[in-house]
């Protein structure tokens, strides 16, 4: 991953964070859905993939998330499983 596309990835995002209201994952009632990392936590996880579904820039977040090489969260609606298939080969 090249540093360059990493910050235009950030800056991306944040510029669309910046250009409108609020995203599902900073006003859930459950924003550690997006950060869940433990057993039993599938559910939660699964939530938290849904409300990126209809989230505004999702396509940036995911973006983001893939070219950052983010080992952890759900990301545009991709979980750490998810970007690891799609980046050996698999589609999402
Ligand atoms: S797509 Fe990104 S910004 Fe939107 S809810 Fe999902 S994690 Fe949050």
């Amino acid at each position: 991953m090249r540093p360059a596309q990493r910050q235009a990835a950030h800056a991306e995002l944040a510029k669309q964070l910046r250009a409108g209201g609020p995203v599902p994952c900073r006003v859930a009632p459950d924003p550690e859905a997006w950060w869940s990392q433990r057993e039993g936590d599938a559910a939660r996880s699964a939530a938290a993939v849904a409300a990126c579904r209809s989230c505004r820039v999702r396509v940036a977040c995911r973006d983001y998330g893939m070219l950052a090489g983010e080992e952890f969260g759900v990301w545009g609606g991709l979980t750490p499983v998810d970007r690891g298939a799609a980046r050996h080969g698999g589609r999402t």
